[in-house]
């Protein structure tokens, strides 16, 4: 194909792009250039026949030029205008002109100028897609949208939240290189560090019978860096956790992922804290913070107040401990639960006091679908006085004690669950939430960032027996808690539920943004001798932790730095920056629930050869041969 050229050539001067197809791009185009020679590409993103007249508007990435072909002008361009159709790619070559006063679209940043075509060239014909590419607001089943991926990116809202996690991206490298952090990729075939998921696993044909682990992060990887001395360690690390889906979970995900030494629990947050201000400005500079500096709440506070460990604090809704206010009250539900050594919490409903019977239905059967065994509910009235299926039970005193104990108010409705702390603070914690939404509080324009931190070291494991770290294993603990690493009994080798490990706490701290768990991390153990006796607790024999982190532990002999890190979540912080309340939206290739790629076909059926050349053979159920 001939490409026009030209001595009045455009010489753009910022921005990308002057190629050999072409002198601007379709977001270019502006009353400046008008009289000069111009070629655009782009797709055909509407056309429209007047006969004589057709207007073919030509879109790329960068905005949509309005492209003219008169027939009495150029009859050539004119017949090939006549036979595109949407998504052509073409390229257009003409003059650029003013448009004559009263046609220009002041809705489009090039609506001032359009391209008289001199000729027009189909670079590339297109089928009629499935779904309009033109449209923004359409509304397209997820599915379809998955399996021509390609085309759903070509779309507008795709692209803006493309674009926005790569300013994302940058930002964060951006600051991490102003604090002196270093950029080191990781392996992607390594041996396996347990982050609480199923590692994929990828055989090995030189070494038949073995296999590498796929990493579920770079933790020990990173924390070796700091035994080399690199001191600041970055990366945005791919992740790969075999694990059930959700909303807001892939089998693979990108972290920034973060190591520093000679640091303190309080360094690391604070770092963090500041560097996620400084890119949240960088990317999304309209959203106001609720709260600077971030809340810090213990593990043990999030859960009293909040219910959870992931607290929205964009509205208050506390709940609060009613245990003082029923005690003693005659009504058997409350009294024994706290003689079994429950806790009974309740929380105001600000404003819900008329709540309809199915509307309270609505919410006893999601409080049921949480744990409880029923929920309890007092509606205040406007005089105070409290309606209530148990107010025969507490007595008009104790009713009102109780309401204000919650802190309501007169219009207002109180929630009380009594059951096991952990699931009543649960099950009000969601209903928190549920209540927020209901009531429209929660401002999504708003970054409200907060810390839980002091998190217990450990979890009973009933089924196997074993505490489990709550976080990961390398995790360091609260030097004042350090004498608490050990098992009731004395022999190290039998844990049990009663040891008083079960009270230690951890370094170990979250960022949460807007009720999102953004990440985690911890000041890790950095002597041998400790981090043997944390993996004893959580049921590694020696030979155990010499085959799973031998690695990690010799190099713990050589001269190890404190040290500490966090990993946050690159698809949820894009998420979060972009009101996307599912990380598939900010994902280019995201797979569907079940792990697949509906696109390109993942996965597959392996040929036979290549399982023959791993000594593998699959057995699989009958009935999925
Ligand atoms: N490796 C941890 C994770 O992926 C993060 C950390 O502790 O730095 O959650």
């Amino acid at each position: 194909m001939r490409q026009h050229t030209s001595a009045a050539a455009i010489r753009t001067a910022s921005g990308p792009v002057q190629t050999s197809f072409r002198d601007l791009t379709c977001g270019d185009a502006r009353p400046e250039y008008a009289g000069r020679p111009v070629k655009l590409s782009g797709w055909v993103n509407r056309r429209r026949d007047l006969g004589n007249l057709i207007f073919l508007d030509v879109r790329d990435r960068y905005g949509v030029t309005q492209v003219v072909v008169d027939v009495s002008e150029s009859p050539d361009a004119h017949t090939v205008a006549s036979t595109v159709r949407n998504e052509f790619v073409v390229q257009a070559q003409g003059t650029l002109t003013t448009r004559l006063p009263g046609t220009e679209n002041a809705s489009l940043p090039t609506g001032q100028v359009e391209l008289r075509a001199a000729r027009i060239d189909v670079l590339s014909t297109a089928r009629n897609p499935p779904f309009p590419i033109n449209d923004p607001d359409a509304e397209i089943a997820e599915e379809l949208r998955l399996r021509h991926r390609y085309l759903d990116i070509r779309r507008e809202p795709m692209q803006r939240r493309l674009f926005a996690r790569s300013r994302l991206v940058q930002a964060i490298r951006d600051v991490h290189h102003a604090h002196g952090f270093v950029e080191i990729e990781t392996p992607m075939l390594i041996k396996s560090t347990p982050e609480g998921a199923r590692d994929f696993i990828v055989p090995s044909r030189l070494q038949p019978g073995n296999v590498y682990a796929l990493p579920q992060s770079p933790q020990q990887l990173k924390q070796l860096l700091m035994v080399s001395g690199i001191d600041r360690y970055f990366q945005i690390a791919r992740c790969m956790r075999d694990e059930d889906l959700r909303g807001d979970r892939q089998p693979e995900f990108t972290q920034l992922d973060l190591e520093m030494s000679f640091v303190s629990e309080g360094d690391v947050m604070a770092f963090v804290e500041q560097m996620a201000i400084e890119v949240s400005r960088r990317v999304a500079p309209a959203r106001l913070f609720q709260e600077m500096p971030f809340p810090r709440f213990t593990y043990r506070d999030a859960l009293d107040r909040y219910g959870t460990d992931k607290p929205d604090i964009r509205y208050g809704l506390e709940l609060r401990d009613l245990g003082g206010v029923v005690e003693g009250s005659g009504f058997r539900v409350f009294d024994e639960t706290l003689a079994g050594g429950g806790r009974v919490f309740g929380l105001a409903a600000l404003g819900m006091g008329g709540a309809s019977r199915s509307e309270i239905d609505e919410l006893t059967a999601f409080a049921k679908r949480f744990g409880a065994k029923g929920l309890v509910w007092l509606a205040v009235e406007q005089d105070g006085s409290v309606r209530s299926p148990v107010g025969k039970f507490l007595g008009e005193d104790r009713a009102r004690r109780l309401v204000a104990a919650a802190g309501g108010s007169p219009g207002d409705l109180v929630l009380v669950v009594a059951d096991r702390d952990v699931v009543a603070q649960e099950v009000l914690g969601r209903l928190r939430v549920e209540v927020a939404a209901r009531l429209g509080l929660g401002d999504a324009t708003v970054l409200a960032y907060c810390w839980v931190h002091r998190f217990p070291m450990y979890q009973w494991d009933e089924a196997a027996g074993r505490w489990d770290a709550t976080h990961n294993p390398f995790s360091g603990v609260v030097p004042e808690d350090e004498e608490l690493l050990v098992t009731a009994s004395g022999d190290p080798t039998r844990p049990d539920r009663s040891d008083p490990a079960g009270r230690a706490r951890a370094m170990q701290y979250d960022l949460v943004l807007n009720g999102w768990e953004l990440g985690g991390g911890s000041v890790r153990i950095h002597q041998r001798d400790l981090l043997e006796r944390s993996f004893a607790l959580m049921g590694h024999s020696l030979e155990g932790m010499r085959d799973k982190f031998g690695g990690l532990l010799d190099a713990f002999e050589y001269g190890a730095p404190p040290h500490g890190g966090i990993a946050l979540g690159i698809d949820r912080w894009a998420a979060l920056l972009t009101f996307q309340t599912n990380i598939r939206e900010v994902m280019a290739f995201p797979k569907t629930q079940s792990g697949a790629d509906l696109m390109l076909g993942a996965p597959s059926p392996v040929d036979p050869r290549q399982l023959a050349e791993l000594g593998l053979r699959f057995e699989l159920p009958k009935r999925e041969r």
